[in-house]
């Protein structure tokens, strides 16, 4: 790792910005439902807190589109953050996130002390990295720790501006992320199998063509079977296809025959739904007027057989229509072996396929979850992360 992390600074009596992802879900009384972003970033918070520094803290959360909209206000992680961290967190509940009082009561942190900043969302300047909210920030103190993955594909004010202002550094979340996911990509332990599900083939075209360069196998499931199906002629009846998108698939089928491991069988509904008649077929006897929502038992069995024998495994994306139970089976059964395999490294690229091994129960065997879906997406494109690539070098 050629960035600075924690580590690398001197952090006894000095004001530490951390730009943290607590962009969590809340329900419509404004309730956290899961505090999983809140809890990752408590290592770091800790540890700035140890070694003498006081911590100012901001995030995103939502869209509030540039308005001091208290719908995304922070106040509720601001409360879930003090009782997680069992001591005081001083909430700066201002529209314009920095303002002269905020830099007044900056100013009088004490090592140990913990603020935390309203939505950097309020501000238009946020996801526009321009205007005088990146220096605003910077102002406040000394030194500047990037902790947000989940953001780290995207050049914002708060994560990548701030840094031309600031010494800087990466935060333990970050670090893991990137070290993990860097270390099995550039020297992945073999068999290294990818495994790449979701909807559509074009929101992953970067990734399956970055990881058939690097991987032995990779699986394809989920929406995007059926466009590699129809690419090697068979009929794929209603299920999700991208017509403009079959001569590429048929073009990486091509050229990596022997890496690609596609769907030998599928389950079929009549209609998009879980209360719907559904049987399971081989992937080239598909019929028409019905739709793949799963892959099949048989290439299930298959998978899980490949995953047995990995080193490296890398998943991204669910294999079918995992949110209706009917059609979950395949999601879950990948789940599980990757789970299973307890002598491989285990890495899953966030969202969805996160949530399916969460329901398993045996996260726990997992190398690393990130906590990012399209960071981590784009990371494994082999992409350069602008929130990562500004903070400073060693
Ligand atoms: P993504 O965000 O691209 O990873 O896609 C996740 C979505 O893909 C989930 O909501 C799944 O329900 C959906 N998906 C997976 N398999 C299928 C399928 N066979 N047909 C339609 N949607 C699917």
């Amino acid at each position: 790792m050629n960035k600075k992390t924690l580590k690398d600074l001197v952090l006894k009596d000095k004001k530490v910005l951390v730009r943290c992802d607590f962009n969590v879900p809340l329900d419509k009384e404004g309730n956290i439902t899961d505090d999983t972003r809140i809890v990752s970033a408590l290592p770091t918070i800790n540890y700035l807190l140890e070694n003498g520094a006081a911590v100012i803290l901001m995030s995103h959360l939502g869209r509030p589109g540039g308005q001091a909209d208290r719908k995304y206000s922070l106040l509720p992680v601001a409360k879930r953050l003090s009782s997680l961290l069992g001591r005081d967190v001083c909430f700066e509940d201002r529209d314009l996130v920095v303002d002269d009082e905020v830099k007044a009561s900056a100013a009088k942190l004490k090592p140990g002390d913990i603020m935390l900043l309203q939505n950097t969302r309020f501000r238009k300047e946020e996801t526009k990295n321009a205007g005088t909210l990146a220096q605003d920030l910077a102002s406040l103190g000394d030194l500047f720790v990037n902790d947000a993955f989940g953001t780290a594909h995207r050049a914002h004010s708060s994560n990548v501006g701030i840094c031309e202002f600031l010494p800087s550094a990466l935060g333990l979340l970050v670090e893991k992320e990137v070290e993990v996911m860097g270390n099995a990509l550039k020297e992945p332990k073999r068999p290294f199998t990818a495994i790449l599900g979701g909807a559509k083939v074009s929101d992953k075209i970067g990734v399956i063509e970055n990881l058939l360069n690097i991987a032995d196998k990779v699986l394809i499931g989920g929406g995007m079977t059926y466009t590699f199906l129809k690419a090697k002629g068979y009929n794929t009846g209603k299920s999700l296809l991208e017509e403009d998108k079959v001569d590429l698939a048929a073009t990486i089928l091509e050229k990596a025959k022997d890496k690609i491991l596609l769907p030998v069988d599928t389950v079929v509904a009549r209609e998009f739904r879980n209360d719907t008649e559904f049987f399971t077929v081989d992937a080239d006897k598909i019929p028409d007027d019905w739709m793949g929502l799963d892959i099949g038992e048989k290439t299930g069995d298959m998978f899980a057989d490949v995953i047995n024998k990995s080193k490296t495994i890398i998943w991204n994306g669910p294999l079918g229509v995992f949110e209706m139970d009917n059609f979950a089976a395949g999601t879950n059964k990948v789940a599980k072996a990757i789970a299973d395999n307890k002598d491989a490294i285990s890495i899953i690229g966030g969202g969805d396929s996160a949530a399916a091994v969460e329901k398993t129960g045996l996260s726990k065997n997992i190398t690393h979850i990130s906590t990012g879906g399209g960071a981590s997406l784009e990371f494994l494109e082999g992409k350069i992360l602008p929130g990562i690539d500004a903070v400073d070098d060693k």
